[in-house]
């Protein structure tokens, strides 16, 4: 266990103060704190400046000058700007310049994108931010954790991350994981009373909450005592480890694959340079035009633009209610091939309703009022619920104990009211485990205890049943399970309810003796209907080539019911419950898993065996949950994924996507987006590698042709600035491609190459060299002057025919549309105008060392640009034929670019 200095006050002058030796009213007064109304509004805004806001500082940040420093970080970029100075001092100090000025240009394109991708992610972060109640100017308020103020009233409960270092003044059956900053895994339980002796041991402070630590169990109140980086966690936060490195697998590999590249781009280089020196060209222009290839070819902007197009595309995920919470899930999604999903409101509306009781061997509609039987369901029913009511008197709990709630209410039997004769004097809380709950409340002189949960866990607990004349008798466990059968074979959630007279308080801790030797009420019967989007959802999920699997807390007859609605199990499908799992060996489990639709009765720790099941097999799995026992499992997963309403806090930190509306519709909106985004990823990589490829090329084959150097410097810079860069940008709009959900998942290890791009990379640069060098050859059979120019904008042009006409890899540009993406139409306008004024306008002429074609010179140039066209639509129409490229069965196992 881990030790360290007393809790100190937030003021970091004062001296320390230990909280955990205080009194309640000492501490209240020390805070100047109310203890039952707590803060003011005011002075909690006022506190927020005092002390700062309740955050862990994230170490440093980069500033915009840094952001803008790193841009000419790079070596190459320097080795330029150095050649360009001395270049410019022997020679032409304007085309010095002229360099100096394309690389700012680039640089300042670099930083915009930089920092919007920046942007990007802190609007993530923000959106993922954490929330804590507080009860303010008496009221109940839920406030953004790091603006919580030392002196708040925090109510923490079960699934919550504790926002901020507590004493606590209530704790029901609270138990704290304080692994996090401990290191001890054995959960601490929490009471409220002074601890005597001083004590350094965190752990052994039972009456603090810290910061950073779970609730596992229960549910407690305390004063918020420190905040920030004055709380234990804050003390402890430099020495933890961020798992914050949002550096995605493809960003790794392709900044590795991008290192190797480089060196083979610089041998190149150095050839054209040995080439034109041999061939007697004056040194400082060779070295300059080597110099200007290695910038424009190094792919050393493809991790960048990774993160740009990852983080766009997460901001706008977020309109379609999928929060992403970390960077490398936009590429998993694309992978998935199977989505273990919740029931109860991912693919219902888990919006309970009451539909009937099943007592006395009958079903009723209705609650009814009056008589000793329905009295005693009725104080069970409203007693035994954790619903609370807001300031507005709104319901705040869980839609089951709402659903329940409001049946006992419209009976007239109210929980507030009877809670004053009633008062709940013990509990032993719902856990997904137990699938049962239990609370103690005093009646006159006696004591009596509800319990409510899953039939099966229940009813056997019962020894008797209440007749509906008030006596009871013998239970007949049969026939009841057979009735809770039958109501879940069609679909409905049920529920068993019982009690149990006291003579005094149960002292036993365990919960097998409370709920046991009980006296059944009856079964309730709650529906909750399938979301109506849910059976599309799992329809295209089926045409993606991704399984959806059912893994469910409820009743196996419920789960399969709804299963079969929903189109996720068939009619000869079975469930496998929790009990047949706990008794399968993994190798079993292994065997069934791939045929297995839904899953019933599931504890939390069943569901990391069947992810790890599915991925024995290779399958990549995506898996939802919202408990605090789901985080292991989330992070198990290929991709977790976390409730954004019902989760709980502990769920979503475990978990790399979020579904701020819980359903399972967003998961293949998320799935279709992720997809989207890896595709246009995909095609700017092929765009700017095979341009490069081109360029590079075109100055490599030109001396073997014994033609002179093509291109100057300043154009291939000018290339690199332009036709690059901004037609490129425009590719991450890209709209999804028809297919895009009808085509099998992306083998997550596969090479980003595959399918045919390497190979196109190489043909396609290939020609846009060999159309470029056939303008020149075509200018020096006409006795053309402007063979240079005419190079430049051949080459440009085709890389803009090129950007177009690869914007599937399939599909026709006819069948996708010439104005789809409106904004690569815009790059494409400015950049052929660009390359216009280039061309045309005496003053940039002089600068750009460029002449006026002529018409037939511009013709000839866009031509042969135009063969491009054709010869890509050639090699899609293969690819669509299935002659070239055809798709391997089994994906490159290990790790590829
Ligand atoms: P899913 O895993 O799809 O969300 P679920 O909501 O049924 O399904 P849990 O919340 O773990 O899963 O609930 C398990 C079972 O516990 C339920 O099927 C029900 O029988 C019982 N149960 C649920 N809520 C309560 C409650 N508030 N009180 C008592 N028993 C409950």
């Amino acid at each position: 266990m881990m030790n360290d200095s007393p809790t100190t006050t937030p003021n970091e002058d004062s001296k320390p103060i230990d909280w955990y030796q205080m009194g309640g009213d000492a501490i209240t007064e020390q805070l100047t704190v109310d203890a039952t109304t707590g803060l003011s509004q005011d002075e909690a805004v006022k506190r927020v400046d005092q002390y700062g806001p309740n955050e862990i500082s994230q170490g440093k940040k980069r500033s915009l000058f840094g952001l803008l420093l790193a841009q000419f970080s790079d070596f190459m970029i320097l080795i330029l700007i150095a050649a360009a100075v001395i270049s410019g001092m022997v020679g032409e100090p304007t085309d010095a310049l002229v360099i100096m000025v394309i690389v700012v240009l680039n640089a300042l394109i670099g930083f915009v994108q930089d920092y919007r991708a920046e942007k990007a992610l802190e609007a993530l972060r923000e959106m993922s931010a954490s929330h804590a109640l507080v009860r303010r100017g008496g009221e109940y308020t839920k406030v953004l954790a790091s603006e919580l103020v030392p002196g708040d009233l925090v109510l923490v409960e079960a699934g919550n991350i504790i926002p901020a270092d507590l004493r606590l003044v209530e704790a029901a059956d609270l138990q704290v994981n304080e692994a996090a900053l401990t290191g001890e895994s054995v959960t601490v339980e929490k009471q409220t009373q002074p601890i005597k002796e001083k004590t350094h041991a965190l752990g052994d402070r039972t009456n603090m909450a810290f910061k950073g630590c779970i609730v596992s169990k229960g549910r407690g109140e305390g004063i918020c005592v420190a905040t920030g980086m004055n709380t234990e966690f804050g003390k402890v936060a430099s020495l933890l480890d961020k798992d914050d490195d949002n550096k995605t697998p493809l960003q790794n590999r392709l900044s590795r694959f991008g290192k190797r590249l480089s060196l083979i781009i610089l041998a190149v280089c150095v050839i054209i340079f040995t080439l034109g020196l041999l061939r007697g060209e004056d040194p400082a222009l060779m070295f300059l035009t080597a110099v200007s290839l290695a910038v424009a070819a190094i792919p050393e902007a493809l991790p960048a633009i990774v993160t740009i197009s990852l983080a766009l595309g997460a901001k706008r995920m977020v309109q379609s209610n999928a929060l992403i919470r970390r960077l490398p899930a936009v590429e998993a999604l694309g992978s998935v091939t199977y989505i273990c999903t919740d029931k109860t409101g991912t693919l219902t509306q888990n919006r309970m309703a009451f539909e009937s009781v099943y007592a006395g061997g009958a079903l009723h509609e209705s609650l009814q009022h009056g008589t000793p039987f329905w009295d005693t369901f009725g104080q069970a029913l409203a007693l035994n619920n954790d619903i609370q009511l807001d300031a507005k008197g709104e319901l705040l709990g869980e839609p089951t104990e709402k659903a329940l709630y409001e049946a006992a209410s419209e009976a007239s039997y109210h929980k507030a009211e009877l809670e004053v004769t009633m008062p709940r004097i013990g509990e032993i809380a719902f856990s997904s485990e137990r699938k049962c709950m239990t609370t103690i409340h005093t009646h006159g002189s006696h004591i009596i205890s509800y319990s409510k949960g899953a039939p099966e866990a229940l009813i056997p607990r019962c020894k008797t049943q209440l007749l509906m004349d008030g006596t009871s008798t013998a239970i007949d466990q049969q026939s009841i399970q057979q009735a809770a059968q039958d109501l879940a074979e069609k679909g409905y959630r049920v529920l068993a309810l019982a009690f149990r007279h006291w003579d005094e308080l149960p002292q036993h801790s365990l919960d097998e003796l409370v709920e046991s030797e009980l006296c059944l009420l009856g079964l309730i019967a709650l529906i909750d209907p399938p979301r109506p989007n849910a059976q599309e959802a799992v329809k295209q999920c089926r045409d993606a080539g991704i399984t959806p699997v059912m893994i469910t807390g409820d009743h196996p007859a419920t789960a399969l019911a709804i299963a079969k609605r929903l189109g996720i199990a068939g009619d000869s499908d079975k469930v496998i419950s929790g009990e047949v799992l706990d008794t399968q060996s993994d190798e079993a489990l292994k065997a069934s898993v791939l045929e297995t639709a839904v899953y019933a009765r599931v504890n939390p720790e069943q569901k990391i065996r069947i992810v790890e099941a599915l991925q024995s097999h290779q399958q990549f799995v995506a898996m939802t949950g919202d408990g605090v026992n789901d985080a292991p499992a989330l992070k198990r997963a290929d991709v977790g994924i976390a409730m954004g309403k019902i989760g709980t806090e502990v769920a979503r930190e475990a978990s790399q996507l979020v579904l701020l509306d819980d359903e399972f519709k967003t998961i293949v909106v998320a799935v279709k987006e992720g997809r989207r985004i890896f595709d246009n990823i995909r095609k700017f990589i092929k765009y700017t590698m095979t341009s490069n490829t081109g360029e590079i090329l075109t100055l490599l084959i030109a001396p073997f042709l014994g033609m002179p150097i093509p291109l100057l410097p300043i154009h291939i810079l000018w290339i690199n600035l332009v036709t690059d860069g901004l037609p490129g940008l425009a590719l991450s709009l890209e709209p999804a491609e028809k297919n895009v959900m009808k085509r099998p998942p992306r083998p997550y290890s596969e090479s980003i190459f595959a399918h045919g791009m390497w190979q196109h990379m190489l043909w396609a640069g290939f020609l846009i060299a060999a159309v470029s060098l056939s303008s020149l050859a075509w200018a020096n059979a006409n006795g053309s002057e402007h063979w240079q120019t005419m190079v430049f904008t051949t080459l440009t042009f085709s890389q803009l025919v090129h950007v177009m006409v690869i914007r599937s890899d399939k599909a026709s540009l006819f069948s996708i549309g010439f104005t789809s993406n409106p904004l690569l139409l815009i790059t494409l306008a400015a950049t052929i105008v660009l390359q216009l004024i280039v061309i045309y306008t005496p003053a940039l002429q002089s600068i750009f060392k460029t002449q006026s074609l002529t018409l037939q010179e511009m013709g000839v140039c866009v031509a042969l640009s135009s063969v491009i066209f054709f010869a890509v639509e050639i090699e899609k129409w293969l690819t669509r034929r299935g002659i070239i490229y055809v798709d391997k069965k089994q994906a490159p196992q290990g790790e590829t670019v």
